[in-house]
């Protein structure tokens, strides 16, 4: 089958759909990989480092589009590259069609089969292909929270992990899912003082049963939340309702007993934000202040590591490609319900219950 790579057109994208070690094991298992000139130098990767790996170079995105039978990406196709794909053609991305109806329309009339990434499932009903930015985000949110604690970024002035006579700084987390999970587990690595709140008992008790003494693991009542807010240092917001918006557990009302210079950082911004105080910010301008407490709030946080996230999704994505260039998309699908999730677009319909209500049109 060949297989093809576009360069990524979105604003601000730097990932590629394939590292050049996952193009190596696709052309191992007898395939043709095209992909776009320059499509990796967002994450260091030369047209020679794929021509190394066993890729065709091309000069220009329609070239890919024209000849490839399954293309893979990284985000939502652009109005333009969804003009360029074909009947019959298989999309493997990332689409988050739910919230954008003229992408829809244009997938559909395209008549290329769209599988997105975010809908995939895995045998623990996880979604296998989302977990690697979360992790990447959760393990970030730490990194950019204790930057943002520095007095130049208008924090308190506090280093997160002390120094010998001098107490860490203190880190709450409410969520305790992949984001929460990461970001508690680089907290402890610098040595801050952790809480992870969550409404899943059987969640806190895997992360006790991880982390022992080390982590202190709170049911997430009303009262919990806010007695830990207004303790930390800086809290880390990673709750998630599946589906729905996050719930505000942050008031404004909790800032101002706060010590001034605090930080939040609001990773589930990309579902509202679980802060009042939270608006959506990019990585030109990531933070701003509400009374005196230190917002972080950029919606695509891996985009700023994007040479890790690159191969952290390839990784997680890699599988999934090569059965579906070895069994051709009907049979891969056939074979794995898990798999047949990610199917949000073919016959030029919506093929996703959910995305399909979502949208307001019939599956
Ligand atoms: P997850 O499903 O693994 O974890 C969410 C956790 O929140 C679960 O353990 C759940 O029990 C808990 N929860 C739900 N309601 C709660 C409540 N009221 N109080 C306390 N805990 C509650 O999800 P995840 O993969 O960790 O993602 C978390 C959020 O981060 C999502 O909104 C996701 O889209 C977002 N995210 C953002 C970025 C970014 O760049 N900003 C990147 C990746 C993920």
């Amino acid at each position: 089958m060949e297989i093809g790579v576009p360069k990524e057109i979105k604003n601000q994208e730097y990932r590629v759909g394939l590292t050049p070690a996952a193009v190596q094991e696709l052309v191992a298992h007898g395939h043709q990989v095209l992909v776009e000139s320059r499509a990796g130098a967002g994450i260091g990767m030369s047209d020679d480092d794929y021509r190394q790996a066993g890729a065709a170079i091309v000069e220009n995105a329609a070239t890919v589009f024209a000849q490839a039978d399954l293309i893979v990406k990284v985000k939502e196709p652009q109005p333009e590259e969804c003009l360029l794909l074909r009947p019959g053609q298989v999309l493997f991305t990332y689409l988050h069609l739910a919230p954008d109806p003229e992408q829809a329309r244009l997938l559909m009339a395209s008549g290329a089969v769209a599988i997105a990434y975010e809908t995939v499932t895995d045998a623990q009903g996880r979604l296998p292909l989302l977990a690697p930015m979360s992790e990447v985000a959760g393990r970030m949110a730490i990194q950019v929270g204790a930057h943002a604690l520095e007095k130049v970024s208008g924090g308190a002035g506090i280093l997160l992990a002390g120094v010998p006579g001098v107490a860490p700084g203190k880190v709450a987390v409410i969520g305790g899912g992949v984001v929460g999970t990461h970001a508690a587990r680089m907290a402890m690595g610098l040595g801050a003082e952790v809480v992870v709140l969550d409404k899943s008992l059987p969640r806190l008790a895997e992360l006790d049963g991880l982390y022992g003494p080390r982590l202190k693991t709170l049911y997430a009542t009303a009262e919990a939340v806010e007695t830990a807010v207004i303790a930390a240092d800086l809290v880390i917001g990673a709750v998630l309702v599946p589906g729905a918006n996050a719930p505000k557990l942050v008031t404004r009302a909790m800032l101002g007993r706060m010590r001034p210079g605090s930080v939040l950082v609001d990773v589930a911004i990309d579902q509202g934000g679980c802060f009042e105080t939270s608006h959506a910010t990019t990585h030109d301008q990531p933070t701003y202040v509400v009374d005196g407490i230190v917002h972080y709030c950029v919606a695509n946080m891996p985009g700023a590591v994007a040479r890790t996230s690159t191969f952290a999704l390839t990784n997680a994505t890699l599988p999934y490609v090569l059965r579906l260039a070895d069994l051709g998309w009907q049979q891969a699908l056939r074979d794995d319900i898990h798999l047949r999730n990610g199917l949000n677009v073919a016959q030029k319909q919506i093929a996703h219950p959910a995305v399909a209500a979502a949208l307001g049109v019939e599956p």
